[in-house]
């Protein structure tokens, strides 16, 4: 399969270089040249088929013959090793729990899928990589442990001091190994823009690429949870509407590519906290990224969100197609705190605020006497112990993989600068 620049300014490339490039020579995000739908029988007959083999029909295509089938199933066998449990909250709406793998977010199927990819690319060499990724939270843990003794690769994770949880902190500084982790004096978009400043540095001769949702890698993937979903719940007879909590739009992108796929899904909701860039672009027109602000709901906290372009492919750069297929709302953390509270004394279902956000979505759009909701819930609560236990009446128990990690003790290098970034991987 061969991949494009949505920048226009560079040629074609493979899988291969799409996920050991990351962003294309022109700095655009790169952009599969086909989506071929998947046969009505395979949606059809979605039941019959195990979730490995449902990721392998998903990816196979995008991945074409650079990745032989077995060692692809083999990948497949490796990211997909938890559930992704549907959890009825409502009459009309589920939960579709993302969060039952290593790192307990959504984020661990991305990181795996890109680790062993890579890793298969790296087998006949010594050349060595590095993965540069910033995080507004979750990222970072999911790619720490996704890489962690990848051969040949080496993880620089670049995160906000004092803006993630103790928990995410935790689980990108403690591993060691080939991770390192540095701690940036800004906020989420100060990291990310060091991170491309970095790669268009001519000076750092190191191969780098990213383990962000810009990385094919990465991001296609995330159409499995679709496909999952839909398994557990075409039996309903109704139709399904997606509220995906998102900050840089690369779950809801692989969303909408699973639709693209074939697969029956009746509209998004893209739900946001305050951080409106494309809640505000779906009603005036006009797409003004703004400075990320800090909210309950962190791994959401971005002003410029990247995957924001390949969804506009996807409709053809058509802002009246996107508005029929698409909505997009933002909410504070006051409605977020009140949503946890009404779903739990509803409910007794314990959300984090990031699957909150998404049943807010829901609630927002309206849903119709025909249609079933579905929120993503992207995080355990665990992972905002703080906000979960200060809003709700539960005291959350710290699952085993958290525990572990939460004596271990935190290396990080501090950075105020892009120079200091340099600096760090000149030497
Ligand atoms: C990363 C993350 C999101 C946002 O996902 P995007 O693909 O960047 O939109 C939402 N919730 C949680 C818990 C996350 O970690």
């Amino acid at each position: 399969m061969n991949y494009y620049s949505l920048l226009h300014n560079s040629p074609k490339t493979t899988f291969k270089n799409a996920v050991v490039n990351g962003i294309a020579p022109d700095r655009g995000l790169y952009f599969p040249e086909n989506i071929a739908p998947l046969s009505k029988h395979f949606i059809d007959h979605i039941s019959e088929y195990t979730n490995h083999e449902i990721a392998f029909e998903v990816i196979k295509q995008f991945v074409g013959d650079e990745i032989p089938e077995e060692k692809l199933k083999e990948i497949i066998a490796k990211t997909v090793s938890f559930d992704f449990p549907t959890v009825k909250v409502d009459d009309n709406i589920a939960s579709l729990e993302l969060f039952h793998g290593p790192t307990m977010a959504f984020k661990d199927v991305g990181a795996k899928f890109m680790a062993q990819c890579l890793e298969y690319f790296n087998k006949d060499n010594d050349d060595e990589v590095t993965v540069l990724v910033a995080t507004s939270g979750d990222t970072g843990g999911a790619v720490a442990n996704g890489f962690l003794g990848t051969k040949g690769v080496n993880v620089v994770i670049l995160y906000p001091s004092g803006k993630v949880s103790d928990i995410q902190e935790k689980q990108l500084t403690t591993l060691g190994q080939n991770i390192k982790a540095l701690e940036v004096d800004g906020v989420f978009d100060d990291c990310q823009e060091m991170v491309k400043t970095a790669f268009l540095d001519k000076e750092i001769t190191k191969t780098l690429t990213s383990a962000n949702s810009i990385n094919v890698a990465r991001w296609l993937p995330q159409m499995f949870y679709f496909f999952f979903a839909y398994k557990a719940l075409h039996k309903t007879q109704k139709e399904l509407v997606f509220s995906v909590p998102s900050g840089n739009f690369g779950n809801i992108c692989a969303g909408i590519m699973a639709q693209k796929l074939g697969l029956p899904i009746k509209h998004f909701v893209a739900s946001t906290n305050i951080n409106d860039t494309v809640p505000n672009y779906l009603v005036n027109g006009v797409y003004n990224p703004k400075p990320s602000k800090a909210t309950i709901s962190n791994a959401m906290d971005v002003g410029n969100p990247s995957n924001f372009i390949r969804i506009q492919e996807l409709f053809n750069n058509d802002i009246e197609a996107l508005r029929r297929a698409f909505s997009s709302y933002s909410f504070t953390d006051d409605e977020t705190r009140s949503a946890m509270k009404k779903i739990h004394s509803s409910s007794g279902y314990v959300s984090d605020p990031h699957g909150a956000v998404g049943y807010l979505g829901l609630k927002k759009y309206g849903l119709k006497e025909n249609e079933f909701g579905v929120f993503l819930e992207t995080a355990h609560p665990v992972k905002f112990l703080d906000v979960v236990e200060d809003t709700l009446p539960v005291s959350v128990e710290i699952p085993e993989q958290i525990r572990g990690i939460m004596n271990h003790k935190k290396i990080a290098t501090k950075a105020s600068s892009y120079q200091d970034l340099k600096d760090f991987l000149m030497n």
